[in-house]
């Protein structure tokens, strides 16, 4: 038994794991495994980024090694300290641990270092002309490209230079300095890349003013890696093409090279690996993207219901259990694709079908009058999930007026429909008893107002008579005990499948129906919802801390999942549907 299951766990290993295995019995970097999770600090974590933090942390977690997050802040135009915070706070929601926390930016003076070395030995020039020249002369993969004019200056000059970039005396965009590795290889990244560029526009959000020349992505990545004794350094396919020249960089002061500066010895090497990235139907996953969504007010923030962030996903109800369990699903492999959204759907679906409570919802409400019910009303008490005693109940008021759908009666309906109707069927009230509809009343339009039954004393579930069998159950609301429910009704952001693959505007192609709002007629079970509601916020102020509260989940009869909203208050209740109770996906 025990050596069929290791088998099998063998053979679900998937690509990156199965090079980490290879690795580890081959003793590569001393048997060390350690990963890095490296957001750019320019926006929210979205489900994209959560497929590689389920990598990076996973394979630490897996191989007993260690996971750091590395902010990647080489670029202070963008870049903001709100940024980080948020992402260390979704990361922490996923259920992730990170060993250290590493910035880019504390690698600048190493970093300039190298690039004095680089120009010390030739290999790095400075280049005065325009970022339209330099991407003119770059040629084509199967044309050589051109070599800039100031490529062979004196490297006295290029010294002299690049300090003076440092100091603050070029204005941005008028210098960079290049790598001067060779014009006519196959792969365009070798063609004389950027090493670092003037940003004297912005300051750094932890750097101030102190640097006037920042790195490009590729002199500092490898680098970073480099510094820290990252063993894997894994990253989406689109940096394959980088992979070559990630590894020049750190050939020039690794190995026969080695300068000490690395703890690791000069045989230690980080290795980059690329795996195919995340692309979900009818969203989009560019952080660019997302920020215009919220600067032009088209979504309510980053974290609107809506949005593929970790917040915005969070909102609307997903758990990390979830979320997690998709990425297991989709799994890793280096075919780039697009997943269906029914999937993410399906999966959180699933996951809330085992645990959230239902209660009853009146979403078009219609009052029911039960004209031999007499009394002041009674309590009753049903299961939170039909046939789970072990998951708890809850009491429902019962009472002479409810709240039915207005759907749920017709005053003439032929033999197919089994719900409330005069003329002598029986309904089962969910939980409750069984009625008949005796009529109905009209407002001058003809809109049906109240509709009137009779209701069997004999009938009431739990009980003898409640074993009686009938056609159809409908939900219902005691009126005197209901709840008005703000009701946010989610479908999908984007109207086309794949927005990115379309031409024009993607702005234009938002799903117009993508938010409804309904007040719904809610069971009086929900009022604890307002009670915790005015709690935290007297406890805790408006979300000022960087904790993540986590709300409740529903399941609203016939209707779907949904989760408290934050925006709920002491005497205002808001849901947020997360999904609704079709799965399309399994078809
Ligand atoms: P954008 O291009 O939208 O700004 P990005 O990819 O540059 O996003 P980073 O913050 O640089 O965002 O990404 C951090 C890590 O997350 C990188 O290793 C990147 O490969 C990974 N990542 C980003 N998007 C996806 C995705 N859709 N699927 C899988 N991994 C992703
Ligand atoms: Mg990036």
């Amino acid at each position: 038994m025990e050596v069929e299951k290791t088998q099998n766990e063998e053979r679900s290993l998937n690509f990156i794991e199965q090079i980490v295995e290879k690795d580890l019995a081959e003793g590569v970097n001393n048997g060390r495994i350690q990963t890095r999770f490296p957001p750019e600090p320019n926006g929210y974590l979205h489900i994209g980024h959560v497929k590689a933090i389920c990598m990076d942390f996973g394979i630490a977690e897996k191989y007993n090694g260690v996971c750091n997050l590395r902010f990647d802040d080489t670029n202070p135009a963008k870049e903001d300290t709100e940024y980080v915070e948020t992402i260390e706070r979704d990361i922490r929601w996923l259920g992730f641990k990170w060993g250290q926390i590493f910035y880019a930016s504390d690698y600048f003076q190493q970093l300039y270092d190298l690039a004095i070395m680089f120009i010390k030995q030739g290999k790095a020039y400075v280049d005065e002309q325009t970022a339209e020249q330099i991407a003119e002369q770059k040629g084509t993969p199967t044309e050589p490209g051109v070599a800039s004019p100031y490529r062979d200056r004196p490297i006295e000059e290029n010294l002299r230079l690049f300090e003076a970039m440092q100091r603050g005396e070029i204005e941005e965009g008028k210098m960079v300095l290049r790598a001067k590795i060779d014009m006519a290889n196959p792969n365009m990244h070798f063609r004389d890349p950027i090493m670092y560029r003037i940003i004297t526009s912005h300051p750094h959000h932890r750097t101030g003013r102190k640097w006037n020349v920042y790195p490009m992505y590729d002199f500092a990545h490898g680098q970073s890696d480099y510094f820290e004794g990252v063993t894997h350094s894994i990253c989406t396919l689109e940096f394959e093409v980088h992979r070559p020249l990630y590894d020049y960089f750190i050939d020039q002061f690794s190995g026969p090279n080695f300068c000490g500066l690395s703890p690791y010895g000069p045989d230690y090497r980080p290795k980059q690996r690329e795996f195919n990235r995340l692309n979900i139907t009818y969203t989009v996953m560019s952080k660019r993207k997302m920020l215009q969504l919220v600067k032009e007010g088209l979504v309510a923030g980053w974290d609107d219901p809506r949005m593929p962030t970790v917040c915005g996903l969070r909102r609307r109800g997903y758990t990390p259990q979830a979320i997690r369990t998709f990425m297991d699903k989709i799994g890793y492999t280096k075919v780039e694709g697009m997943i269906d959204q029914g999937l993410l759907e399906h999966t959180i679906r699933e996951d809330l079908k085992e645990t959230a409570p239902r209660v009853c919802a009146i979403f078009d409400p219609v009052k029911l009058i039960i004209t031999n019910y007499e009394g002041a009303g009674e309590t009753i008490i049903a299961e939170n999930i039909d046939g789970h005693e072990e998951l708890g109940t809850r009491e429902m008021q019962f009472g002479r007026e409810l709240w039915i759908e207005r759907g749920d009666f017709l005053e003439e309906a032929d033999n197919k429909f089994y719900r409330l109707s005069p003329g002598g069927r029986e309904v089962r009230l969910k939980a409750s008893y069984i009625i008949q509809a005796t009529g109905c009343e009209k407002d001058a339009d003809g809109k049906i107002t109240t509709v009137y039954a009779t209701y069997d004393p004999n009938s009431k579930s739990g009980t003898e008579g409640g074993n009686r069998k009938t056609k159809a159950t409908i939900n219902w609301v005691e009126c005197k005990s209901a709840l008005d429910a703000e009701v946010r009704l989610y479908d999908r952001l984007f109207a086309v499948e794949n927005p990115s693959a379309e031409e024009g505007d993607f702005r234009d192609l938002l799903n117009p129906d993508s938010l409804k709002v309904v007040t719904a007629k809610v069971e009086s079970s929900l009022r604890s919802e307002l009670l915790s509601a005015k709690r935290s916020v007297s406890e805790s102020g408006q979300s000022s801390d960087n904790e993540v509260v986590s709300y409740n989940h529903y399941q609203l009869l016939k209707q779907g999942y949904f989760v408290v909203d934050p925006d709920t208050t002491s005497d205002h209740l808001v849901l947020n549907r997360t999904c609704s109770l079709k799965d399309n996906y399994l078809k």
